[in-house]
């Protein structure tokens, strides 16, 4: 038995002013309208025809893009990492980890650290969590030159077994889901990295809150790699697989910036340099810190609207024309 939330309010703002987001979904409109009926091990072989339709909504009120049929923000461990690995071809989990892929973590864990050390966030002895933490590198970088206290999680046991071991205990954990269950840690920490999961949350606001309820006074949120879709949609062949199941939530900078007011945090977006600057511009970082939950300016449903009816138009061009 699949368990399906039909979504009747915003996840954002809770308006219950929606709107269809496409006058009709096919496979663009999801990455598991591709996937022949087999299914890996364990997983309900209904779980296809469950999520035929995901229901994409726009809201009036905020302009936030979301799946109006989910998950639920738990119960998901049966089929989250199997489905994930199977619709988005990620086949790095093996043991040990595919050496070109450690090689691009140790890269990608030291600049990210740079960044963090530069803007003061990780102090001697500081408490740190990192979500979705790969090899660990970012933890193991702090530990080893801060004496951080580190911990982690990840979806991928590959990943958790080798991070585990570069910082020599177990404190990475696997994630059942997109919605981790941080105060399993038992820790208030000064420090939260927070890798592309408010775009896969299933129930972002819950996840928003517990990050929030999960910061020591003076402890700051980084939110990493989530999508700028006013940006990233305009690539030809941007979701040529159809659009990720596993995002849900389809932000711009506009409805990020107004949907984590909402949810309780000052937001501070950090720019990157030289060649890091156009990754950083598609997929945004922010600084979060805790503040009073604000209704700032939101988006707008139109412009939402018109982003992903231009999006369907460069999908059928890039279709017609087999650019992918
Ligand atoms: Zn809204």
């Amino acid at each position: 038995m699949i368990e399906v939330v039909h979504v009747d309010r915003c996840v954002a703002c809770g308006s219950k002013e929606l709107r269809p987001a496409f006058a009709r979904e096919d496979q663009r409109h999801t990455s598991l309208a591709r996937l022949s009926g087999e299914l890996p091990e364990g997983v309900d072989p209904a779980f296809l025809s469950t999520f035929t339709k995901i229901g994409w909504r726009i809201c009036e009120h905020c302009g936030v893009i979301f799946a109006g049929n989910r998950p639920p923000a738990h119960g998901c461990e049966s089929w989250y990492l199997p489905m994930f690995k199977l619709s988005e071809e990620r086949g790095y989990d093996v043991s040990p980890l595919p050496e070109s892929y450690v090689r691009g973590k140790a890269a990608g864990g030291a600049v990210l650290y740079g960044v963090l050390k530069e803007r003061g966030l990780i102090a001697r002895g500081a408490r740190i969590l990192h979500i979705r933490c790969a090899t660990g590198e970012l933890l193991r970088l702090a530990k080893e030159n801060d004496g951080a206290d580190v911990w982690g999680f990840d979806f991928f046991p590959s990943c958790v077994a080798h991070a585990n071991e570069a910082l020599g205990e177990d404190r990475v954990k696997l994630l059942e889901g997109p919605n981790p269950r941080i105060s399993d840690c038992g820790v208030k920490f000064d420090l939260i990295v927070s890798n592309h999961m408010i775009t896969h949350a299933h129930d972002p606001k819950l996840l928003a809150l517990d990050l929030r309820g999960s910061l020591a006074d003076g402890g700051a949120l980084v939110t990493c790699n989530e999508p700028d879709h006013a940006k990233t949609l305009k690539s030809f062949r941007s979701y040529r697989r159809g659009i990720n199941f596993f995002h849900k939530q389809l932000f711009s900078e506009e409805t990020f910036v107004s949907s984590m007011r909402r949810w309780g945090y000052e937001l501070e977006r950090i720019a990157g340099t030289g060649g890091r600057a156009r990754k950083l511009e598609k997929y945004m970082m922010f600084i979060c810190r805790k503040s009073e939950p604000t209704h700032g300016p939101a988006g707008s449903a139109a412009k939402s609207a018109g982003l992903l009816r231009s999006w369907e138009r460069r999908r059928r061009v890039a279709e017609l024309l087999r650019l992918v």
